[in-house]
């Protein structure tokens, strides 16, 4: 590319231009998986919203292969592309609350680590995941989900708006009222509409909860996981629990006698005074006392960020995903044989309940269409050695593969790699994904955005003729 177009790029930005001869290149081109390494041929640190649109003209005019990179938090690294431009909104980052209406406006580079605090002074939350360094954007935009969905539903269900570049640069407001048609779609279908600059929430009183883990020794897995998968059916909302495989991590709070110890858990939330959870908590402390729990009062935000230390960025990750609708005695058998046998310390399996406020929505009201599902399931091989990345990937690849026939079909988008291929995503979005197609082909006909779980124009051309 001719030096003096880059040129022309630069003094149109209020924020940086990195090429691959930038002293920061190396660090900005990383993203948290560090299986990831991709070396794009630009990458635009937006400062605002015209940034971003300086940088969708410049990667029409030059017909560049364009990534969204938000928190960079992709399992499939799908925030950075080979050879392309990377459009970076992490400078985005401001967060508006306005206690009045319960409304948080945040720009589309924050982490939830950024959302939480804002919204924590105001005792207000909006449902989110499990790690705060992961990113607003891409989160988001792929359903959303963790300690509040039973609650408060999806992240998806508490959008209320958001402002969007689209693929011929020009700039939308999607809302209920306004562009209802790509509201819907990116309630669910990823990256590939355009780029958010900006969402606007409905947050909820969320201020202390009661929190933490529970443990127990994996010869009662299987009473746990039997138990569980009765109770968080008909478990009230505000309470919500995820089943873990993990190997205790070597330091406080856990007691030295459990150090590397692999063991199965429950990491509850509950929205509520610290009597009543306990008072519902009470039966299965009855049943099997957890070997170690760690379950208190604390603010929100320490729940919400009580696993960074243990997720750096930096570490390798393999992901695999599914979404269940019935946790049946052979598949917990699967479970517990696969389970038992975590291939680091690092690597685990979660069980993420999808039900609750989750279920209040059709599957058709937004293109998650596993509305009826009650679990999104993740098998997750983590370990900081780059040696050690053909074990973790081929642990949780068997692992999936056994219990795959028991799911439901598809998988959090979010939870997948890149290259699962086209009846991956097709069986993700079911019904919805003819729809989604059409508005693909509506707003990026060309398939400009296309470093995602791609949603191909061409799909509905195929479909109706
Ligand atoms: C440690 C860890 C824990 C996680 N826990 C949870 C969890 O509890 N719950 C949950 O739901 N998910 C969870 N996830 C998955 C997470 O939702 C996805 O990894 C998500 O893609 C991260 O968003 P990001 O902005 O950080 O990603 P990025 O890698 O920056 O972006 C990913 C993709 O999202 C799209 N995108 C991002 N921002 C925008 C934007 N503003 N406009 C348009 N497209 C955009 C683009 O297609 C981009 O390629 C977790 C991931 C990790 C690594």
């Amino acid at each position: 590319m001719d030096q003096e177009f880059i040129v022309q790029l630069k003094a149109q930005l209020r924020g940086e231009l990195i090429e691959p001869t930038d002293a920061g290149y190396e660090e900005a081109r990383k993203v948290y998986n560090a299986m990831i390494s991709r070396k794009p041929r630009l990458i635009v640190k937006c400062a605002d919203v015209a940034d971003v649109i300086a940088a969708v003209h410049f990667g029409q005019q030059h017909s560049l292969k364009v990534s969204i990179r938000g928190g960079g938090h992709n399992a499939g690294g799908l925030g950075v592309c080979d050879d392309g431009l990377v459009i970076d909104l992490s400078r985005i980052n401001y967060v508006h609350v306005d206690p009045s209406t319960k409304t948080v406006r945040a720009g589309s580079g924050c982490t939830w680590a950024d959302m939480d605090h804002a919204t924590h002074a105001f005792g207000l939350a909006v449902p989110s995941g499990i790690i705060s360094t992961t990113g607003v954007g891409g989160l988001t935009l792929g359903g959303g989900m963790g300690h509040l969905t039973r609650q408060y539903g999806l992240t998806i269900d508490n959008l209320l708006a958001a402002d969007v570049v689209l693929a011929d640069g020009s700039f939308v407001v999607a809302s209920a009222k306004e562009d209802p048609e790509l509201f819907w779609a990116i309630r669910g279908g990823g990256g590939n509409f355009g780029v958010v600059t900006s969402f606007l929430f409905q947050a909820h009183p969320v201020q202390t909860v009661c929190a933490g883990p529970m443990l127990w020794e994996m010869e009662q897995a299987e009473d746990i996981m039997k138990w569980y998968r009765q109770f968080i059916v008909g478990a009230p909302q505000e309470l919500n629990g995820f089943f873990a495989f993990l190997t205790v991590p070597p330091g406080p709070p856990f007691p030295e006698a459990l150090h590397f110890k692999k063991m199965c858990g429950l990491i509850w939330c509950y929205n509520g005074p610290q009597e009543t959870a306990n008072d519902l908590l009470k039966p299965l402390r009855n049943f099997r006392p957890p070997a170690f729990e760690f379950f208190a009062p604390m603010p929100f935000p320490m729940l919400q960020s009580m696993f960074d230390g243990l997720y750096p960025p930096g570490l390798q990750w393999y992901w695999k995903a599914d979404f269940v609708k019935e946790l049946s005695d052979p598949a917990v058998a699967l479970h517990i044989a696969h389970g038992s046998q975590l291939p680091t310390l690092h690597s685990t399996m979660h069980l993420y309940p999808i039900n609750g406020a989750a279920h209040r929505v059709g599957n058709a009201d937004t293109p998650w269409a596993y509305r009826d599902a009650l679990w999104s399931q993740v098998i997750v091989g983590v370990d900081p050695d780059p040696a050690n990345a053909e074990r973790i990937t081929g642990w949780a690849r068997n692992y999936w593969e056994a219990l795959h026939p028991f799911s439901a079909g598809g998988a959090y988008i979010n939870f997948m790699m890149e290259g699962e291929g086209e009846d991956r995503i097709r069986a993700t979005y079911g019904d919805n994904y003819q729809r989604l197609a059409r508005l693909k082909a509506k707003y990026d006909p060309a398939n400009f955005f296309r470093v995602n779980q791609n949603i191909h124009p061409d799909a509905a051309a195929k479909a109706s003729g």
